[in-house]
Parts: C-alpha cells; structure tokens; sequence
C-alpha cells in the first residue's frame, strides 16, 4: 500500500466562513477557489499510485472537511484544467464518489480512476517540543502543548503518531531534535502507542535534505528496532502548483493488506515493513514557501 501521510491541503480552515469576506477581511471568493486545488491533488495523488494520503494542515481539519462535503468538488475532468487557482471556471460537478469508513477516513472513488483512494484525517500540531502529526484522528487536538500530552491524545483517539523531519530544528523548520525524538519513541513504545518516524521530508531539498541523511543515518544506527520510517512528501495544496507534489516522496507499505486506519496502525505497532521512494523538492520552491516564516522568526513580527 502506498501512501502520503504528510499532505498539507490550504493554510486555514476556510470551511466554516460565511459572508463575503473572511476573518482578516480577506476576499472570500478569492479564497474558495484556492480549495479547487484539493480535487486536483487527489487526482494527482491517484495517477502516481498511492493507495492512502492524510491531509495533516496545521491546526485545524479543513482540507478533510472540504473533502468530505461536496463543497469543493467541483473541478474540471480535463487534466489540462487542474491548475488549480489559476484556471478556475467552475463549470463542472466532477462525480466523486465517497463513502464514509470511519470517523477518521473516508473512501473516495472516480470513474477515472483505476483505484479508489482513502484520504484519512490527520493534523501537524505544534507542541511546545516542535510539530508532531496525527494520522487517522477523529476530533482537532489544541496546538501548544507539551509532546507527551499531544501525544496520549493521539493514541487516545486511536490514531498514529509520526514525527515529521525530526532533526529539522532550524527557526521555522518545527523539528522535536533528536533527544525529545529518542525519548518520545521511547515513550510510545512502552505505552505501546503506534508511531512512526519521517526520515524523508519533501520540503528539505538540498542542502537542507542534509536534515533528511541526518535522520537516516540516526534512526538506520540506534533507532531501527524502535521505530518504522516513512518518507512524505509534505506538498502544500494551497500554494501555486505545490499540490502537484503529493506523492512525490511515498511511502510503501509493503505488508499491509488494507488501506485503512485502523490497518495501519496494526501494521505500525508490528513495525512492518516500508519502502520509500521519491525526491526532495526544488530548493528554490522550499525557499520561497520558508521565506515568510524565517524572516518572522528573525525579525519578528
Ligand atoms: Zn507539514
């Protein structure tokens, strides 16, 4: 089974806005048609073979919503239209068939496809020890706390924990470090808590995958007994042509029979197997999307 379980779908939940304009007086209808990329990543997702993608946005479940309601789904059939934004017509109800499986997931068939896709609902929270990702939650779990609590949260609501890029720990990047990594897998392991570890990241292109080689090695020398690896490509559908990288970087389940939740965290607790295939991002593009938060971070706000 192949999967993406680092997807970022838009930078907010923009689900639940009424009126014209959003909370930042935003123009809303600017902002609705930023959704008609997630159709398009799902196709995206689909013709590069994956099985599974979580749609993990920062702090709230958007994406999921979006794609669970018929809300967004009304994009072009016509690869040549999945720009996304830029080609925006809206002329055409795309029949995208969904069936819920659970609370945490659901199963999305097409004509066009030759596989259904199960997209689960996850989310990137920032804890007061770095990010930390839930694959497979059922509610949104409150950003800013401490690791271990986020973490018992996760497995509370049955869902997988995944360290992402956990030794990206440069302003912006949002990696735990390798300490709070080792004691967090330790931690898990004897709560028997199923978790997972994100030794290749999308977004740290050269000479920032050096982050990537990293945690390979570090995770290949001590950790290898301790924890499973998976590669992500942590695309980002709500920025200009990123959606197209879903999938860029995957992950093969390569045991696992079932594309569901509830499989792959049996599979994760029996540390299966993986696979990763894929590429790191441009360097250019992981610059121009860093940009605006390191230069945050540097000069404040
Ligand atoms: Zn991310």
């Amino acid at each position: 089974m192949k999967a993406d379980l680092h997807v970022h779908g838009m930078s907010r939940d923009i689900s639940s806005y009424s009126g014209d304009l959003g909370p930042f007086g935003e123009d809303i209808l600017e902002l609705e048609r930023k959704l008609y990329n997630l159709p398009s990543l799902l196709n995206v997702a689909v013709s590069r073979g994956l099985d599974m993608i979580a749609l993990t946005d920062f702090g709230h479940m958007g994406s999921f919503k979006v794609v669970k309601n018929d809300y967004s789904f009304r994009c072009s059939d016509d690869p040549q239209d999945w720009e996304g934004i830029f080609n925006y017509n809206g002329h055409c109800e795309s029949e995208f068939e969904k069936e819920e499986i659970d609370k945490s997931s659901i199963r999305i068939k097409n004509e066009n496809w030759d596989k259904p896709l199960v997209v689960l609902k996850g989310e990137e929270i920032n804890t007061l020890q770095g990010e930390v990702i839930g694959i497979g939650l059922e509610s949104l779990i409150e950003p800013g706390q401490r690791l271990k609590d986020t973490i018992d949260e996760i497995a509370r609501q049955g869902a997988i924990i995944q360290f992402p890029h956990p030794l990206a720990t440069f302003p912006g990047a949002g990696g735990i470090g390798l300490q709070n990594l080792e004691e967090a897998i330790d931690y898990c392991n004897v709560q028997n808590y199923p978790q997972m570890t994100e030794i290749k990241n999308g977004n740290l292109a050269s000479p920032l995958n050096y982050f990537n080689y990293k945690t390979k090695k570090l995770v290949e020398k001590h950790l290898s007994d301790k924890t499973i690896c998976v590669g992500n490509s942590d695309a980002r559908g709500h920025t200009s042509k990123q959606w197209k990288k879903v999938g860029s970087i995957y992950t093969d389940f390569t045991e696992l029979e079932e594309p569901s939740r509830d499989a792959l965290r049996d599979y994760v607790l029996k540390k299966g197997k993986t696979e990763i295939y894929g590429k790191e991002n441009n360097i250019f593009i992981v610059g121009a999307m860093m940009a605006p938060v390191v230069l945050k971070k540097i000069f404040g706000s």
